[in-house]
């Protein structure tokens, strides 16, 4: 039987607000506007889900799906650091591939499913930041909405199967819907993009907006079990932290 695990956030506050952490077994979807720590928490998960948790879980490998090019290895280094773990060995054990495009972005998912059966176990996070950005350039027109939004279910299908077939958390980033132009003045208006595909595939929500300075605020967004209250963090050089 697969034993349900939770990764830390970086932040307790955050973790908590999460229930404990990032489930595995389960997708979960973070989603703001620019620079609000979505690719910093990213990283920070690349790290944390290497270190033993609660509940016997003994930490293990990450595999991320980059589709921005915004993956910094310095940014692990630091992290690493932060929690006295040995920064060569955290890289090593972070799996790195570059989606191009929705298509390419679909079929890194078969080689993802086989080495994770290949080294069974190990692999413990899949994370794709972002996983609408491709799907927006790709069907950017408006007579293409329904094909994207089909080929955008495919997707989080496959990502829901690996989750519970593998045991791994899966964490996804998303952007909202007013990207182009300025944010709206009140940020609980902002809506994350990707419609109602992207709302059921998602067990939980995270919304994310800025506070002062390095401070951002997390809010879980629509869950029928969580919370809907609001915690702050921080984004620092060793990652999201309270
Ligand atoms: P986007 O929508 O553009 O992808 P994002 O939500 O992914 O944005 P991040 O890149 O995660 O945003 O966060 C950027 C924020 O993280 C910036 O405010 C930046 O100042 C902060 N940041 C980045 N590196 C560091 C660091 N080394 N120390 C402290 N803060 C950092
Ligand atoms: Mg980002």
């Amino acid at each position: 039987r697969k034993q349900i695990f939770k990764l830390s956030t970086g932040s307790s506050k955050l973790d908590k607000l999460l229930g404990g952490g990032i489930e595995s077994m389960s997708i979960t979807e973070v989603f703001g506007e620019f620079r609000t720590g979505k690719t910093q928490l990213s990283h920070t998960l690349c790290v944390t889900a290497q270190m033993p948790g609660p509940n016997g879980y003994i930490g293990g490998k990450v595999m991320f799906i980059d589709t921005e090019h915004t993956f910094r290895p310095e940014r692990l280094r630091a992290i690493a650091e932060r929690f006295n773990l040995d920064q060569t060995a955290v890289l090593e054990n972070i799996l790195y591939a570059r989606a191009y495009n929705s298509e390419h972005q679909y079929e890194l998912l078969n080689s993802v499913a086989a080495k994770f059966h290949e080294e069974a176990g190990i692999f413990k996070l899949l994370i794709v930041d972002s996983v609408m950005a491709l799907f927006r350039v790709d069907f950017s027109g408006r007579g293409e909405m329904a094909d994207r939004q089909q080929k955008l279910g495919q997707l989080m299908s496959r990502l829901q199967k690996i989750s519970e077939e593998y045991n791994v958390a899966v964490f996804v980033t998303n952007q909202i819907t007013s990207d182009f132009g300025a944010a709206p003045a009140d940020a609980d208006l902002q809506k994350p993009v990707g419609g109602n595909i992207l709302a059921h595939a998602s067990t939980t929500r995270l919304a994310l907006k800025k506070g002062k300075g390095r401070r951002r605020v997390a809010k879980i967004y629509d869950s029928p079990d969580l919370e809907e209250s609001e915690v702050t963090f921080a984004i620092t050089s060793g990652g999201i932290d309270d």
